[in-house]
């Protein structure tokens, strides 16, 4: 059996884990660092030791990160949702503190690894994993591959534009499907429209009680996933989708909502199955393709 170390890197946690076979054995969760992607890279080297002291049999380390990665793999291009996350040598830098080979990858593309390999998607010749959280990511897993494209940003699902005119994203692209349905977005506009701050899921939870401005604004949202799944039915065609990530998280209300929408608008059925990985998807698919 092979053991692996997988790194999922977020805008507010960094969480590592050790994968044997295909079970996850030890997990950590600590924060991110505010204070630049140098202290980024010491926290991350260092949680990885502590697991190596007691892993000896360590096979490499994968890195997810939230943002696109260069087509050799050494560099993430910029994380919409990370400040100050731009053109970051992570592949090297890693490499320099630790001295274990090192396999960057993007954390949709990671996620969808791991739901189509161990997860949700398990069996499936062809899947689009597609995670709502603060940003908007997705992975195309077909034949157990990650498809990347020519320039390595195939899955940048987040930054289509849906809604052109409509509100600029982190990435800088006005009416992105990011802009206008993850969770960044429903908890600006829902604090906007009730006039008081409120959290994504407080949003989904006054949505679920009735309150119609909340119901507007979390519906749309997800109307904008389910009809960007349609599309993708009609380009990829794939045997499945599986939705994971925070936003996904509220259940029911949401996977209903987002397959009739998905169903208004599609040619073909559309298969949408809930990611069984959890925050563990991240970590698991990044030790996984630390075996590639
Ligand atoms: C990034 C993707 C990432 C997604 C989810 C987007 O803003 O561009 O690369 O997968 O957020 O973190």
């Amino acid at each position: 059996t092979t053991t692996t170390i997988g790194v999922d890197v977020g805008g507010t946690k960094i969480a590592v884990g050790v994968l044997r076979g295909d079970e996850l054995i030890e997990k950590h969760v600590q924060s991110t660092p505010t204070t630049g992607w140098v202290s980024v890279l010491d926290t991350i080297a260092q949680q990885v030791r502590d697991l190596t002291c007691t892993h000896t049999d360590v096979a490499g380390i994968g890195v997810g990160v939230p943002g696109p990665i260069s087509p050799d793999r050494k560099r993430v291009l910029f994380a919409p949702n990370i400040y100050g996350f731009t053109d970051v040598p992570i592949t090297d830098g890693l490499h320099e503190r630790l001295g274990l080979p090192i396999h960057l990858e993007n954390d949709a593309k990671a996620a969808a690894l791991a739901e189509a390999t161990v997860g949700a998607a398990r069996g499936s010749s062809s899947c689009v994993f597609i995670t709502v959280s603060t940003g908007i990511g997705s992975g195309i897993v077909i034949n157990g591959k990650v498809w990347r494209g020519a320039n390595g940003i195939a899955g940048e699902l987040g930054h289509i534009r849906v809604n052109p005119g409509g509100t600029v994203s982190g990435a800088g692209l006005d009416g992105s499907l990011e802009a206008v349905a993850s969770g960044t977005a429903i908890a600006r506009d829902a604090s906007y429209a009730l006039k008081r701050d409120v959290t994504t899921a407080e949003a989904f939870a006054l949505a679920q009680r009735g309150d119609k401005i909340a119901r507007r604004v979390v519906e749309q949202a997800m109307d904008y996933i389910g009809v960007t799944i349609a599309d993708l039915g009609k380009l990829i065609d794939p045997d499945v989708f599986v939705i994971g990530g925070g936003v996904a998280m509220v259940g029911d209300y949401f996977f209903e909502r987002v397959q009739t929408a998905a169903d208004a608008y599609a040619f073909a059925p559309i298969h949408i199955r809930r990611a069984l990985l959890g925050t563990d998807a991240g970590v698991i698919g990044a030790a996984l393709a630390a075996r590639e």
